[in-house]
């Protein structure tokens, strides 16, 4: 029976090749003459440039954005927005790079407009995240969600295969775990659905032909619908295990992603069978979970967990952590379950058919 909560996040998006060049419009349509750059230090030089037509809005640059936002880089990033009385930040980059944007923003409220050149799909989302002491923290705040988002698929054209393969499918998880979530609507299955489709229909051909400018802005499109249903759904068994491996064993984001999805997504198969069948329509594939595993294959992903630097001595440990909390799962979470779901994701086997 249709029951549902769906609220429309006010986000405004701007999408198209060459749509960075409407920055100083944004900017001006916020109201925003101080702002505050932020990027990675190894896209300082391009974000300069890229924002050079903001001319005299721009206040400053900080150009120490670096994965998971470590509490001492948020803590100068305020500092420096403070220092120089921005009324406003300009993130241009990955996750990370948002992430630093929401760090600021989660304590001064100040608006963010965003420029993402990955798939993480962070751009769309309330969720911010912060790590102490080895421990990552996220929390959802309204403050956080960026204000407007340009998506400018000639951003992407120099994102590396590797990067992009992997990227495409960590927003592709955010997908497959909202198709299956019992909080989200009707339309953010219906967006989850036509994401896997567009990152399903475009992965492989930003990998294998990088210069493609159409593959690159449907995946985008991809990574927006995925970003979107990230922000609006709850994550499931997927999520917490990628968490749980991040953070406790450092294995690289959207790497250990690519990996673990085609195995929660066999783990979660009897207990989701709409969610699955859209999910395997949706990739043209017989069934969701091997079609995820030869889609990650396609866009040339590690196979395995092992390739990636966990040892077979920490599944133990690994099964312990990501099922410490009770969370919502189609199927009820087990550490028996979650360590041959593990096991399986370590040595890169195909999940078995159905
Ligand atoms: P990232 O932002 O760390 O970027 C990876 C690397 O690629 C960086 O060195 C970056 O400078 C470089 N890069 C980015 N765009 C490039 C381009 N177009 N060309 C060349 N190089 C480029 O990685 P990510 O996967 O985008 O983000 C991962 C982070 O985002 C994680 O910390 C994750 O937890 C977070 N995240 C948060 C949310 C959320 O909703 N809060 C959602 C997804 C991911």
């Amino acid at each position: 029976m249709l029951d549902f909560v769906h609220e429309t996040a006010p986000t405004r998006v701007v999408f198209g090749a060459g749509r960075v060049a409407d920055l100083p419009a944004e900017a001006d349509r916020l109201g925003l003459a101080r702002l505050l750059l932020l990027s990675t230090p190894g896209q300082r030089a391009r974000v300069e440039a890229l924002a050079a037509p903001l001319g005299a809005r721009i206040a400053g640059l900080f150009a120490e954005a670096v994965m998971h936002v470590p509490a001492e880089t948020a803590a100068a990033a305020r500092a420096e927005a403070s220092r120089i009385a921005a009324d406003g930040c300009v993130a241009v980059g990955g996750g990370s790079t948002v992430g630093l944007a929401k760090a600021i923003a989660l304590e001064t409220g100040l608006p963010i407009i965003a420029v993402p050149t990955t798939y993480a799909g962070s751009e769309m989302t309330p969720i911010w995240g912060l790590t102490e002491g080895g421990e990552k923290t996220t929390g959802r705040d309204a403050r956080v969600l960026p204000r407007t988002v340009i998506y400018d698929p000639a951003l992407t054209l120099d994102l590396p295969s590797r990067i992009a393969g992997a990227s495409g499918m960590n927003a592709l998880a955010h997908c497959v775990e909202a198709l299956y979530a019992a909080d989200a609507s009707p339309i953010i299955k219906l967006i989850a659905e036509e994401g896997v489709r567009a990152l399903a229909a475009a992965l492989p051909a930003v990998v294998t032909n990088p210069g493609e400018i159409e593959a690159r802005a449907r995946a985008l499109y991809g990574a927006w619908l995925a970003g979107t249903a990230l922000g609006a759904a709850s994550m499931a068994l997927h999520h917490k295990l990628c968490h749980a491996l991040g953070g406790s064993f450092s294995l690289p984001h959207a790497e250990t992603h690519t990996i673990v999805l085609p195995h929660a997504a066999a783990y979660n198969r009897d207990a989701a069978p709409e969610a699955m069948r859209r999910i395997a329509d949706a990739l043209g594939a017989d069934e969701a979970p091997g079609g995820l595993f030869d889609l990650a294959r396609a866009v040339g992903a590690p196979a395995g967990l092992a390739e990636i630097g966990l040892r077979e001595t920490d599944l133990d440990r690994a099964a312990e952590i990501a099922t410490r909390n009770p969370y919502d799962n189609p199927r009820r979470v087990t550490r028996d379950g979650v360590r041959a779901l593990l096991e399986d994701a370590f040595h890169g086997r195909r999940p078995a058919i159905g």
